[in-house]
Protein backbone atom coordinates (compact mmCIF):
# COMPACT_ATOMS: atom_id res chain seq x y z
CA UNK A 1 0.00 0.00 0.00
CA UNK A 2 1.23 3.14 -0.85
CA UNK A 3 2.06 6.11 1.42
CA UNK A 4 -1.24 8.29 1.86
CA UNK A 5 -1.32 11.24 0.08
CA UNK A 6 -1.79 14.33 2.52
CA UNK A 7 -4.85 16.71 1.00
CA UNK A 8 -6.40 17.73 4.21
CA UNK A 9 -4.96 18.61 7.52
CA UNK A 10 -4.87 16.65 10.56
CA UNK A 11 -7.27 19.12 12.18
CA UNK A 12 -10.01 18.58 9.31
CA UNK A 13 -9.07 14.99 9.56
CA UNK A 14 -10.58 14.93 13.10
CA UNK A 15 -13.72 16.19 12.06
CA UNK A 16 -14.69 12.93 10.42
CA UNK A 17 -16.85 10.51 12.36
CA UNK A 18 -14.82 7.08 11.60
CA UNK A 19 -17.74 4.40 12.20
CA UNK A 20 -16.67 2.06 15.06
CA UNK A 21 -18.07 -0.61 17.89
CA UNK A 22 -21.85 -1.46 17.42
CA UNK A 23 -23.44 -1.12 14.35
CA UNK A 24 -26.68 -2.30 12.06
CA UNK A 25 -26.13 -5.35 10.94
CA UNK A 26 -28.02 -4.36 7.44
CA UNK A 27 -27.05 -0.80 7.08
CA UNK A 28 -23.74 0.03 8.86
CA UNK A 29 -25.04 2.85 10.74
CA UNK A 30 -23.10 3.42 14.25
CA UNK A 31 -25.41 2.32 16.76
CA UNK A 32 -24.59 5.22 19.89
CA UNK A 33 -26.52 3.84 22.87
CA UNK A 34 -26.13 -0.04 22.90
CA UNK A 35 -29.44 -2.12 22.66
CA UNK A 36 -30.07 -5.53 21.90
CA UNK A 37 -31.32 -4.99 18.50
CA UNK A 38 -28.88 -6.30 15.59
CA UNK A 39 -30.48 -4.18 13.38
CA UNK A 40 -31.63 -0.11 13.11
CA UNK A 41 -35.47 0.92 13.11
CA UNK A 42 -34.91 2.03 9.46
CA UNK A 43 -33.83 -1.37 8.50
CA UNK A 44 -36.14 -3.22 10.55
CA UNK A 45 -39.11 -0.92 9.18
CA UNK A 46 -37.55 -2.23 5.49
CA UNK A 47 -37.33 -5.63 6.09
CA UNK A 48 -40.93 -5.39 7.09
CA UNK A 49 -42.23 -3.89 4.40
CA UNK A 50 -39.69 -5.66 1.66
CA UNK A 51 -40.11 -9.45 1.88
CA UNK A 52 -37.25 -10.02 -0.40
CA UNK A 53 -33.54 -8.49 0.21
CA UNK A 54 -30.90 -8.43 -2.59
CA UNK A 55 -28.43 -6.30 -0.78
CA UNK A 56 -26.94 -8.97 1.76
CA UNK A 57 -25.31 -6.17 3.96
CA UNK A 58 -23.93 -2.48 4.13
CA UNK A 59 -20.58 -1.42 5.36
CA UNK A 60 -19.85 2.52 5.61
CA UNK A 61 -16.62 4.01 6.76
CA UNK A 62 -17.91 7.52 8.31
CA UNK A 63 -20.81 9.15 10.12
CA UNK A 64 -22.44 11.71 7.55
CA UNK A 65 -21.51 14.52 9.94
CA UNK A 66 -21.62 18.03 9.07
CA UNK A 67 -18.63 18.17 8.11
CA UNK A 68 -18.67 15.16 5.77
CA UNK A 69 -21.26 16.93 3.93
CA UNK A 70 -19.33 20.44 3.24
CA UNK A 71 -16.71 17.52 1.62
CA UNK A 72 -18.55 15.59 -0.31
CA UNK A 73 -20.42 18.95 -1.61
CA UNK A 74 -16.62 20.04 -2.21
CA UNK A 75 -15.62 16.88 -4.05
CA UNK A 76 -18.56 16.21 -5.93
CA UNK A 77 -20.32 19.60 -7.22
CA UNK A 78 -17.50 21.94 -7.17
CA UNK A 79 -15.09 18.89 -8.85
CA UNK A 80 -12.31 19.13 -6.42
CA UNK A 81 -11.22 15.70 -7.46
CA UNK A 82 -8.43 15.26 -4.90
CA UNK A 83 -10.02 15.78 -2.04
CA UNK A 84 -11.39 12.02 -2.62
CA UNK A 85 -7.92 10.87 -1.40
CA UNK A 86 -8.88 11.33 1.72
CA UNK A 87 -11.11 8.31 2.07
CA UNK A 88 -8.72 5.88 0.62
CA UNK A 89 -7.06 4.43 2.88
CA UNK A 90 -10.12 3.59 4.93
CA UNK A 91 -11.86 2.40 1.71
CA UNK A 92 -9.13 0.22 1.37
CA UNK A 93 -9.11 -1.27 4.01
CA UNK A 94 -13.15 -2.28 3.58
CA UNK A 95 -12.39 -3.79 0.35
CA UNK A 96 -9.19 -5.42 1.05
CA UNK A 97 -11.86 -8.20 3.41
CA UNK A 98 -13.84 -8.43 0.24
CA UNK A 99 -10.33 -9.73 -1.88
CA UNK A 100 -12.93 -12.57 -3.63
CA UNK A 101 -15.44 -10.26 -4.69
CA UNK A 102 -16.25 -8.01 -8.45
CA UNK A 103 -15.56 -3.90 -6.70
CA UNK A 104 -18.24 -2.55 -8.70
CA UNK A 105 -19.14 1.58 -8.16
CA UNK A 106 -22.61 2.65 -8.42
CA UNK A 107 -22.55 4.01 -11.96
CA UNK A 108 -24.22 7.61 -12.46
CA UNK A 109 -26.04 8.12 -16.20
CA UNK A 110 -24.41 9.29 -19.04
CA UNK A 111 -25.98 12.40 -18.71
CA UNK A 112 -25.57 13.01 -15.39
CA UNK A 113 -21.46 11.98 -15.32
CA UNK A 114 -21.54 14.87 -18.39
CA UNK A 115 -22.96 17.39 -16.12
CA UNK A 116 -20.43 16.62 -12.86
CA UNK A 117 -17.83 15.45 -15.56
CA UNK A 118 -17.10 12.30 -13.74
CA UNK A 119 -18.35 9.73 -11.50
CA UNK A 120 -17.73 10.44 -8.02
CA UNK A 121 -17.25 6.69 -6.92
CA UNK A 122 -15.22 5.64 -9.59
CA UNK A 123 -13.07 8.55 -8.72
CA UNK A 124 -13.16 7.14 -5.07
CA UNK A 125 -11.55 4.04 -6.03
CA UNK A 126 -8.79 5.57 -8.41
CA UNK A 127 -7.94 7.46 -5.77
CA UNK A 128 -7.19 4.58 -3.89
CA UNK A 129 -5.92 2.18 -6.38
CA UNK A 130 -8.47 -0.21 -6.10
CA UNK A 131 -9.39 -2.28 -9.60
CA UNK A 132 -13.18 -2.43 -10.05
CA UNK A 133 -15.41 -3.67 -13.07
CA UNK A 134 -18.61 -1.46 -14.62
CA UNK A 135 -20.51 -4.37 -15.91
CA UNK A 136 -23.86 -2.59 -14.22
CA UNK A 137 -25.12 0.39 -15.96
CA UNK A 138 -28.05 3.26 -15.40
CA UNK A 139 -30.47 4.84 -17.43
CA UNK A 140 -30.71 8.48 -16.34
CA UNK A 141 -34.16 9.78 -14.87
CA UNK A 142 -34.94 12.69 -12.88
CA UNK A 143 -32.75 13.95 -10.05
CA UNK A 144 -33.27 11.48 -7.25
CA UNK A 145 -33.20 14.37 -4.62
CA UNK A 146 -36.30 15.81 -5.70
CA UNK A 147 -38.20 12.43 -5.02
CA UNK A 148 -39.75 11.72 -1.15
CA UNK A 149 -38.23 8.48 0.31
CA UNK A 150 -41.65 7.00 -0.73
CA UNK A 151 -41.19 7.62 -4.02
CA UNK A 152 -37.66 6.51 -4.25
CA UNK A 153 -38.65 3.07 -2.78
CA UNK A 154 -41.29 2.45 -4.89
CA UNK A 155 -39.67 3.63 -8.27
CA UNK A 156 -39.19 0.97 -10.94
CA UNK A 157 -35.82 -0.35 -12.03
CA UNK A 158 -33.18 1.83 -13.52
CA UNK A 159 -29.95 -0.50 -13.42
CA UNK A 160 -29.23 -3.08 -15.94
CA UNK A 161 -26.21 -4.97 -16.44
CA UNK A 162 -24.40 -5.27 -19.52
CA UNK A 163 -22.56 -8.65 -19.27
CA UNK A 164 -24.52 -11.02 -17.48
CA UNK A 165 -21.73 -13.92 -17.73
CA UNK A 166 -19.31 -11.96 -16.02
CA UNK A 167 -21.69 -11.21 -13.30
CA UNK A 168 -23.10 -14.53 -13.03
CA UNK A 169 -22.50 -16.54 -9.46
CA UNK A 170 -19.64 -14.34 -8.70
CA UNK A 171 -19.87 -12.51 -5.38
CA UNK A 172 -20.41 -8.90 -5.81
CA UNK A 173 -19.22 -5.70 -3.65
CA UNK A 174 -20.71 -2.52 -4.52
CA UNK A 175 -19.52 0.91 -3.96
CA UNK A 176 -21.28 4.21 -3.22
CA UNK A 177 -20.53 7.67 -1.64
CA UNK A 178 -23.02 7.54 0.79
CA UNK A 179 -26.39 4.78 1.92
CA UNK A 180 -29.26 7.14 2.71
CA UNK A 181 -32.25 5.14 2.56
CA UNK A 182 -30.35 2.05 0.93
CA UNK A 183 -33.45 2.32 -2.24
CA UNK A 184 -30.85 3.01 -4.68
CA UNK A 185 -27.94 0.56 -3.59
CA UNK A 186 -30.99 -2.35 -3.04
CA UNK A 187 -32.39 -1.61 -6.64
CA UNK A 188 -28.79 -1.95 -8.11
CA UNK A 189 -28.31 -5.22 -5.86
CA UNK A 190 -31.73 -6.70 -7.65
CA UNK A 191 -30.12 -6.19 -11.08
CA UNK A 192 -27.35 -7.43 -10.28
CA UNK A 193 -28.97 -10.89 -8.86
CA UNK A 194 -31.28 -11.03 -11.82
CA UNK A 195 -28.48 -11.40 -13.44
CA UNK A 196 -27.03 -14.23 -11.63
CA UNK A 197 -25.11 -13.12 -8.73
CA UNK A 198 -24.61 -14.91 -6.09
CA UNK A 199 -24.34 -12.49 -3.13
CA UNK A 200 -24.31 -8.54 -3.27
CA UNK A 201 -23.13 -6.66 -0.86
CA UNK A 202 -22.02 -3.06 -0.24
CA UNK A 203 -19.10 -0.30 0.80
CA UNK A 204 -20.19 2.93 1.48
CA UNK A 205 -17.90 5.76 2.82
CA UNK A 206 -20.51 7.45 4.29
CA UNK A 207 -23.84 6.16 6.54
ZN1 LIG B 1 -7.66 21.86 7.77
ZN1 LIG C 1 -29.75 -0.18 9.70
Amino acid sequence: MEKEKVVICQRCKSELSQITGHVCSRCGRMRHEHREEVMCGDCERWSLGNKTNHLDQNIACFEYNNFAKELMALYKYKGDYVLGAVFAAALQQKCMVKNKSIIIPLPISEERRYERGFNQTEGLLHLAGIPFETQLKREHTEKQSKKSRKERIEQEQFFFVENNTEISSREIVLVDDIYTTGATLHLAAKALKEAGAKSVSSITIFR
